[in-house]
């Protein structure tokens, strides 16, 4: 046996689909019985599709012991590609149908993406010091509802993940856990990572799983009734086909704007039953567009720290006008209703990023004239120019700026 486990993970020899399988089902016998109560967080992707379905499935037919109970969390971003919304509803329904307590986790309305967006005026997320939405959309509601799962069970839960390492990456011991590596979703390895150990103890029964497998799983294994008959089969078409499936596709929330191409719904749209989805490729322009100085405000200058010294970086650049969030709002408004318009009169699968509680919330935000903290709405729009001011307190005047870009 040890011979062959060398074998597994650095041989020639690739794993085979049903050893990989064998492999799970041996993490799961392992470590399944030390807990009474199981939780599976799943973000409605490829790997947490996969690794719920398989393992709804191992229960069922016997091939591992029952948990006491199995609660599974799906994480509802509210921009979930609308594919992966319509699939994850159908396996929601087949789960119920099992008696699995199924539980939607979303944020608090004033956390949600637009509402913090549009309502509050907090620029969209990018890769640097403003990376707000993978924590608030993703992990802390999840983490919220583990502590309420901690509270009625009364005792730690194991959190089944679906972090995927590879094999390749098992072989180099590169076991890193991060936002989007290796093909895994935003959010998975956090979920791995950060959920507070006081409350559960987390397994990735699938880590050892190549992408191949995973889509052989959700094309091929899954759909079929004696592996449990999931819809998994629109999951896979969410990565756009198999070009983005040889390429270890993966997808996150539509229009993310920490990515530098908005690859799976350009792909998917490319495909005649998505294109109606088009639409939705606006996003991401418009988030660009929401980032430029004359939709923003900016410090004028002499903003101090508590301790009364200056901030290091002076006249930053802030928050979203009302102009811009009224325009933006409408903006997807209006994505919105172009989609569903195609979407009823063909009978595909609606999208909703942006329901009518949210949209008043916002209007009802901007309406009591709502900023980000340290801002009043007071401060000049960002593309009006100023004397520039430094950390130091020195100033350059405008009309020097001004003589010397014109020498
Ligand atoms: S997919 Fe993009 S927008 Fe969505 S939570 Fe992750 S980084 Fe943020």
């Amino acid at each position: 046996m040890k011979a062959q486990q060398q074998n597994m993970f650095g041989g020639s020899r690739r794993l085979q689909m049903n050893e990989s399988i064998d492999l799970t089902i041996r993490s799961l016998q392992a470590y399944g019985p030390t807990h009474k109560h199981w939780a599976i967080a799943w973000s409605g992707g490829k790997d947490s599709t996969a690794t719920l379905t398989l393992v709804v499935w191992l229960i069922e037919s016997g091939k591992i012991q029952r948990p006491e109970t199995l609660t599974v969390l799906f994480a509802d971003t509210r921009l979930e590609m609308v594919p992966l919304m319509a699939a994850a509803h159908d396996i929601m329904d087949n789960l119920r149908e099992l008696g699995i307590d199924v539980r939607v986790v979303m944020a608090e309305m004033d956390q949600r993406y637009f509402v913090y967006l549009l309502g509050r005026g907090v620029p969209p997320p990018n890769n640097g010091t403003l990376r707000w939405c993978t924590a608030q959309i993703k992990i802390e509601p999840m983490e919220a509802e583990l502590r309420q799962l901690f509270a009625e069970k009364g005792k730690k839960v194991l959190m089944i993940t679906g972090v995927r390492q590879g094999e390749s990456a098992m072989r180099d011991a590169r076991i890193v856990m991060s936002c989007g590596k290796d093909g895994a979703e935003c959010g998975q390895g956090w979920y791995q990572e950060t959920l507070p150990t006081s409350l559960c103890d987390t397994l990735a029964p699938l880590l050892h799983w190549r992408v191949c497998h995973i889509w052989e799983w959700l094309r091929h294994w899954a759909p079929r009734a004696e592996y449990g008959d999931w819809s998994t089969e629109m999951v896979a078409e969410a990565y756009g086909g198999d070009e983005a499936e040889e390429k270890n596709a993966r997808t996150g929330c539509m229009g993310c704007p920490l990515a530098s191409k908005d690859m799976a719904l350009e792909n998917l749209t490319k495909r005649p039953q998505w294109a109606y989805l088009s639409p939705l490729l606006r996003l991401k322009p418009m988030y660009r567009w929401l980032r430029e100085p004359s939709q923003r405000l900016r410090q004028p200058g002499g903003e101090k720290r508590k301790d009364g010294t200056l901030t290091a970086n002076q006249q930053r650049m802030g928050p979203l006008t009302m102009e811009a969030r009224l325009s933006a709002l409408d903006q997807v408004l209006a994505i919105q209703a172009e989609v569903n318009q195609v979407a009823e009169a063909t009978g595909r699968p609606r999208v909703d990023i942006l329901n009518p509680e949210e949209e008043a919330r916002i209007r009802e935000l901007i309406a009591l004239n709502t900023w980000p903290n340290k801002w009043t709405g007071e401060e000049p729009r960002a593309d009006i120019a100023l004397d520039t001011m430094y950390s130091d307190g020195s100033v350059w005047p405008i009309f020097d700026f001004l003589k010397s870009s014109a020498a």
